[in-house]
């Protein structure tokens, strides 16, 4: 119960990056690390989560139903935190193929084994059906099979959650300049942007193509000192290059910090394209965040090595 025992999380430090990128611009990158907030669930997600469910608690709720993918961030974290918090946890999870046999997926598939493990039941659905996920025939369907629940969206992005991610920054990010991170739905994005100042400017990259994003963001912050740079989702969701495989591997190398290649890794490679093309004035001070997501590297390889393609050190 450690790091949910009290409403705040452990400081995670920031790390300053030297590059000789960063150097022979004069920019200087420093780097949160949030992935370093657990062990096994880093980053956003558990900070997307917290008041969720603190929220679920005091609703006198039992479980957590929510949505995801068979590699999901977000899967992970909800298991984990259900089980920090003695609270069952029901994933409903794409792809029915995966429930047709538990034990050969479980054991080829990290991320849910890791939810199973931590006590997390299973809803298999087709991909018809969870298109369908958000139709009121189908939220009964799921209640008359698992009584109440407390729901909580895919990828996690509500107002708590938002929430949760005004804490990413604090006193000590003043004096910087810009404020990088990842984004997928757009809720980490927003809460930093709702926490930014207003000598700020907040970039986000998103991890998959989508002109929805913009929108998503503003349901959450009518603030407007922020840009996405939509140019380094290396082909969408999950997509990857051996450019960015490379680039992850001498990351890891030079900086001794994991990054992941579905956001994290896309960020800093393209806030280093930005350094290199010149983007950024003379003695700018980037505040980039680390936002974890390392359970999903293992799946990844599987899949590349299935492909015959170079897979990420770890
Ligand atoms: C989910 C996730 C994001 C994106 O967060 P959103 O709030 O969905 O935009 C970024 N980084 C990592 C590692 C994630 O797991």
């Amino acid at each position: 119960m450690k790091i949910w025992s009290t409403t705040t999380f452990p400081e995670t430090p920031v790390n300053s990056i030297s590059s000789t990128v960063y150097g022979d611009k004069h920019i200087k990158v420093d780097l949160k690390r949030e992935d370093l907030i657990d062990a096994e669930v880093s980053g956003n997600k558990f900070r997307k989560l917290k008041y969720n469910m603190l929220q679920a608690l005091e609703e006198g709720h039992y479980s957590i139903l929510t949505y995801g993918g068979a590699f999901s961030n977000h899967i992970a974290a909800v298991a984990k935190a259900g089980k920090l918090f003695g609270l069952e946890t029901i994933g409903v999870i794409r792809g029915e193929e995966l429930g047709k046999n538990l034990d050969i997926t479980l054991q080829k598939n990290f991320t849910l084994r890791f939810a199973y493990e931590c006590g997390m039941q299973f809803e298999f659905v087709t991909r018809t059906a969870y298109r369908e996920k958000n139709t009121e025939s189908f939220r009964e369907s799921l209640k008359t099979k698992y009584g109440t629940f407390y729901e909580i969206p895919e990828g996690g992005t509500n107002e708590l959650a938002i929430k949760g991610c005004h804490e990413i920054l604090g006193a000590t990010t003043v004096d910087y300049d810009y404020i990088a991170c990842a984004v997928g739905t757009g809720g980490t994005i927003a809460g930093i942007i709702e926490a930014s100042l207003p000598h700020q400017k907040v970039l986000g990259f998103p991890a998959l193509k989508g002109d929805f994003l913009e929108d998503e963001i503003k349901k959450y912050t009518s603030k407007t000192n922020w840009e996405l740079i939509p140019d380094y989702h290396f082909g969408g969701y999950a997509k990857t290059s051996e450019e960015l495989i490379r680039f992850i591997n001498r990351f890891k190398k030079e900086q001794n910090i994991q990054l992941d290649p579905v956001y994290t890794g896309k960020m800093m490679y393209g806030l280093t394209d930005l350094i290199r093309n010149g983007y950024f004035s003379k003695n700018t001070r980037i505040f980039a965040v680390h936002t974890g997501g390392l359970q999903g590297i293992p799946g990844m390889n599987d899949r590349l090595k299935k492909q015959g393609r170079s897979t990420i050190s770890i």
